[in-house]
């Protein structure tokens, strides 16, 4: 078997053709565009091109979007001051602040300090909890680009078991409620799983999101099941690859994500699109999609 590849860029494009559009209708109706900021702490290079990808996204459909760039040495006050005078700003729908924040800042005051409604990346309490409560919220973009790539490739997952590898908080975690309110059978597997070969070998669909270079090899994948490599792990020779051995598993699985090219490019545009949300919520014209059940 040779593995369908998902073209992650070709999807998020067709995404953003839809937003373009709504974002169109939204100016014509409230006559300004919906506003995004992004807040980063010094930061590394890495951080940076998060943060310009994010931009030219933005720039694309439409949403009025800035950096706010602050000196590493920002105290936790400056830096709490600037998000509550952005959960104030009405020209602003969406905030998201890069993580990770230097040593001295925590990011248990940025995650209580953002406005739920302004919280697009889905990284509050309120986010958080409402997700664990199967009602609906924002949420975190890597985690509902995966639940987008399954839904755009039709992939079923009523009664389907999933087999998720890695628990964080921004990944296998969300994504694990997410796939269990869509009534998916979930594991998660993480550092401590014994007997990892068995359980992944019974997986309809295998998540890995663990940050090791091409761990999953063909052996840990059922024939015909659908993988989806959320990992980005930088090569000593320059460049990136996946958690997943695309060279093996390419040849066992049904469908894929490559890396790059799978899940990445969907991201950003995840999150443009919860910020095109967040603006329709502040408008008091639509309530939060229901992002879980919507397409079930
Ligand atoms: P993380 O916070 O470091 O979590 C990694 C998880 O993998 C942990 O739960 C860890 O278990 C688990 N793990 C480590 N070794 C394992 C093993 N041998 N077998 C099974 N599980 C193992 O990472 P993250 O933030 O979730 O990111 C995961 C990967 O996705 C990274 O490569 C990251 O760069 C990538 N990523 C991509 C995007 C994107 O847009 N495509 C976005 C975010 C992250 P413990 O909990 O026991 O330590």
């Amino acid at each position: 078997m040779t593995a369908t590849l998902v073209d992650g860029r070709a999807m998020g494009n067709a995404i953003r053709v839809e937003l373009r559009e709504e974002v169109k209708r939204y100016v014509q109706e409230r006559g300004q565009a919906p506003g995004l900021v992004i807040v980063r702490v010094g930061g590394d290079a890495a951080s940076g091109v998060y943060s310009k990808a994010i931009l030219r996204i933005a720039n694309d459909i439409g949403v009025t979007a800035r950096l706010e760039q602050l000196p590493a040495l920002t105290s936790s006050d400056e830096l709490r001051s600037l998000l509550l005078h952005l959960n104030a700003d009405d020209a602003t729908q969406g905030i998201i602040v890069q993580m990770p924040l230097p040593g001295h800042l925590a990011q248990k005051m940025v995650v209580d300090t953002i406005a739920p409604e302004k919280d697009i990346d889905g990284i509050s309490p309120q986010s958080a909890g409402n997700l664990f409560l199967g009602v609906p919220s924002f949420l975190p973009s890597t985690a509902a680009a995966v639940v987008e790539i399954l839904e755009r490739m039709h992939i079923p997952l009523e009664g389907k078991r999933v087999v998720i590898l890695g628990r964080s908080n921004v990944v296998g975690k969300p994504l694990s409620l997410m796939l269990l309110q869509k009534h998916a059978t979930v594991t998660i597997c993480h550092s401590h799983t014994q007997n990892l070969r068995e359980l992944t070998q019974q997986a309809d669909i295998l998540v890995a999101a663990v940050g090791r270079a091409r761990m999953v090899t063909a052996e840990l994948v059922r024939p015909g099941a659908t993988v989806i490599d959320v990992g980005i792990n930088a090569l000593p020779e320059g460049g990136i690859t996946g958690d997943v051995d695309m060279g093996s598993v390419s040849l066992v699985a049904g469908l894929l994500t490559p890396t790059p090219g799978g899940v990445g490019p969907l991201t950003n545009v995840m999150l443009l699109k919860q910020c095109v949300q967040a603006a329709w919520l502040h408008a008091g014209r639509e309530t939060l999609q229901d992002p879980i059940e919507a397409e079930a």
